[in-house]
């Protein structure tokens, strides 16, 4: 085990991943490309991606998700879709109870048609839902839920989004160009590597797509050539864009073939001066032929270098790399309700298992007496112990490895936890993580999922080894999609 402040700096190659319609396998260090589901791993999937129900991957693949109905406001009775992330507390006196639960006929601000919303929903394929409305969508997912976990009977709906439109606070977009030489970005074509030129979308932020749109822009008058995969010609491949909900921070990646950067500061310049509002740029070197979006050599142009954004009000540090939930505003209802079910009195050890930037233990450290996170993104871990320190939490620590060995090593050698949170990427956790959870003797897990699939396997193993779910929910993290996030609350039943 190593803490990851005193790391010697081995960076995790991993998987990562990257999509417009729901961040898909919330994956390592890099993202792939969107490309077909059933062809060439579009965000990371391969055609045979989906885990088979019951078994336990050797790797790490991906799936699918779920969820049912109702509406959710904040405690003081404040609608949760407007823009309030970061300016509320996280911790669980806030959030017990607080959730009022309507049923779906009464979301009336729900009831949004979905008359052709977007012009290349035909090739684009991120929004699975974009023919139903958002009712129709929460239904859906609602049979989803039924289906994976509804065996469980405790399930008690979803909490669905206020205004679910431009939630997506990453933005990537593939470069190319047209047949006359022209800039061109967008996304793939469903199985191919064909770039479906996309101005705009319907679920990423708009100020992102302005500056891809300006990046593209851009690139003649700086004689910067797109990146042909064929050929192996060309520079630009990728821009990714992330932008602090309640920052405002912005950050640009350009992912380049090749380190060479033509007149970069001239770029850069004309680049801020289209949008000041951009705080940092940064050159990601990707000369690998390879469907991942990010390469391992980074380079800041400008700025720090990474954003901070507010979450459950604290402050947080993110990097290229590491993995952020996509949709803010509903992250910070599903950390509300994990930290809720968690039911922290402040005597508890918390283990943070795949913590990613330590959100969901930074978020609960304040009602533990202490959080162990962890996490197999070595830049992830990085950025968590920086979020530790900028927040004044001194009870959080942080280890890069892979959850499982971490939390075997601790019950081998003795260490106790009281309370799990895991949020596992697509493929769910192992049975390696799961015995060891009841090794170190916990007596409450929260599980949060983006795949009920996996996440009813594994329940499935946590009730062999003595835990009954309790509570659950679902959160729509990825309204236009089929994607739904999870949290459930396993208790200890039998030692
Ligand atoms: N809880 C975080 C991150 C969830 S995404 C949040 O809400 O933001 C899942 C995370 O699991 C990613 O950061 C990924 O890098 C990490 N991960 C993937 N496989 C892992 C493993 N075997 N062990 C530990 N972490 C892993």
């Amino acid at each position: 085990m190593k803490q990851a402040g005193r790391n010697d700096g081995r960076t995790q190659k991993g998987r990562m991943e990257m999509r417009r319609g729901g961040e898909i396998s919330r994956g390592n260090t890099d993202e792939k490309t969107r490309r077909s589901p059933k062809g060439k791993t579009p965000e990371g999937r391969t055609s045979t991606g989906r885990t088979p129900i019951g078994s336990f991957p050797t790797g790490r693949t991906q799936g699918l998700s779920y969820g049912s109905a109702g509406k959710e406001r904040f405690p003081d009775g404040k609608k949760t879709g407007s823009g309030a992330a970061g300016s509320k507390s996280c911790g669980a006196h806030e959030s017990r109870g607080a959730y009022g639960s309507r049923g779906l006929h009464g979301a009336r601000t729900a009831r949004l048609m979905a008359s052709s919303p977007c012009p290349v929903s035909g090739k684009c394929g991120g929004c699975q839902y974009l023919h139903l409305s958002y009712e129709q969508q929460l239904e859906k997912k609602k049979r989803m839920l039924r289906e994976a976990l509804g065996e469980y009977r405790v399930l008690s709906g979803i909490i669905w989004m206020e205004h679910p439109y431009h939630y997506r606070n990453k933005v990537h977009a593939a470069f190319d160009h047209d047949r006359k030489g022209n800039p061109i970005s967008g996304v793939y074509q469903e199985g191919t590597h064909e770039v479906v030129p996309v101005e705009s979308c319907l679920i990423e932020d708009e100020k992102a797509d302005a500056i891809i749109g300006s990046i593209r822009s851009l690139l003649p008058s700086f004689k910067i050539k797109t990146y042909d995969e064929d050929t192996g010609y060309g520079l630009l491949r990728h821009v990714m864009v992330r932008r602090g909900f309640v920052s405002g921070e912005i950050m640009v990646v350009l992912v380049t073939a090749s380190p060479i950067l033509p007149s970069k500061n001239h770029f850069v310049k004309a680049l801020l001066k289209l949008h000041p509002e951009i705080t940092t740029i940064i050159q990601n070197v990707n000369d690998r032929a390879t469907s991942m979006v990010l390469g391992e050599r980074e380079t800041v142009l400008y700025g720090k270098g990474y954003i901070e954004d507010t979450l459950c009000g604290l402050t947080f540090r993110i990097s290229s790399k590491s993995f952020y939930q996509v949709n803010p505003v509903q992250t910070q209802k599903l950390y509300q309700k994990a930290i809720e079910y968690a039911g922290l009195t402040g005597e508890e050890v918390v283990v943070d298992a795949y913590c990613g930037i330590g959100t969901i233990g930074l978020a609960a450290a304040g009602n533990a007496a202490q959080v162990i996170g962890v996490e197999l993104n070595a830049d992830a871990v990085k950025d968590a112990v920086v979020n530790a320190r900028r927040n004044g939490i001194r009870n959080a620590r942080f280890y890069q490895g892979d959850a499982g060995e971490f939390l075997r090593r601790m019950a081998d050698a003795k260490e106790r936890a009281d309370v799990i949170f895991l949020d596992p990427p697509r493929t769910g956790s192992t049975k390696e993580f799961i015995e060891a959870a009841a090794s170190v003797g916990a007596k409450k897990i929260v599980y949060i999922s983006c795949n009920p699939q996996t996440q009813a396997r594994d329940l499935k193993v946590f009730e062999r080894m003595g835990y009954g779910v309790k509570k659950g929910m679902g959160v729509d993290m990825f309204p236009w999609t089929e994607h739904v996030e999870t949290v459930v609350l396993m208790s200890r039943v039998k030692d």
